[in-house]
């Protein structure tokens, strides 16, 4: 191998190292679809809302096919999950055959991850996704102006790109 190839290639291998360890994340359009219903009550009283995202972590990828809607406390700039709300949620989400993977909640303004946003996410594992929607959950179900993090043992949260959670259709009409 020429020197400059090897050298470059070293360099890819580095950079492919240093980068975050996320995995892609599948999102099914109805369960998208579905989150601006979930988040609505909250928004009308303009509350930040909290919904559970439910699917599978696979080795390689992190599937949400379900929102699960908890019982919150909630304020214009807050949200709280009782440990038993959170363990009806997980009962529920096991009676559906899912697992809990991330959980997604609004802000009053921006999109960000505050310290309590890190503290408060209950039963992160590698995989689990956090997704904070802006404006109450005005734009749902587009992600617009949204940020996303995954968790992974080692890094605990990193940012993905909204452009990296990919949204499958549940319905395809081909006929024409
Ligand atoms: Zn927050």
């Amino acid at each position: 191998m020429r020197s400059w190839l090897r050298r470059k290639w070293r360099r890819q291998s580095v950079s492919r190292e240093d980068m975050a360890p996320t995995r892609p994340i599948v999102l099914m359009a109805s369960a998208l679809n579905s989150l601006s219903n979930a988040i609505k009550e909250a928004a009308a009283r303009r509350h930040e809302g909290i919904v559970y995202l439910a699917g599978w972590i696979t080795d390689s990828t992190t599937i949400i096919t379900t929102t699960l809607v908890p019982e919150a406390k909630t304020t214009r700039g807050s949200f709280e999950v009782s440990a038993e709300s959170m363990s009806r949620v997980v009962d529920r989400a096991c009676k559906a055959r899912v697992e809990l993977v991330g959980q997604l909640h609004s802000h009053p303004g921006a999109a960000y991850h505050s310290d309590g946003d890190v503290e408060g996410a209950n039963l992160v594992r590698n995989g689990f996704v956090s997704i904070v929607v802006p404006e109450y959950g005005l734009y749902l179900p587009e992600l617009t102006q949204s940020c996303a993090f995954q968790w992974n043992t080692d890094n605990g949260f990193t940012e993905v790109q909204i452009e990296q959670i990919l949204v499958v259709p549940a319905y395809v009409d081909c006929r024409n």
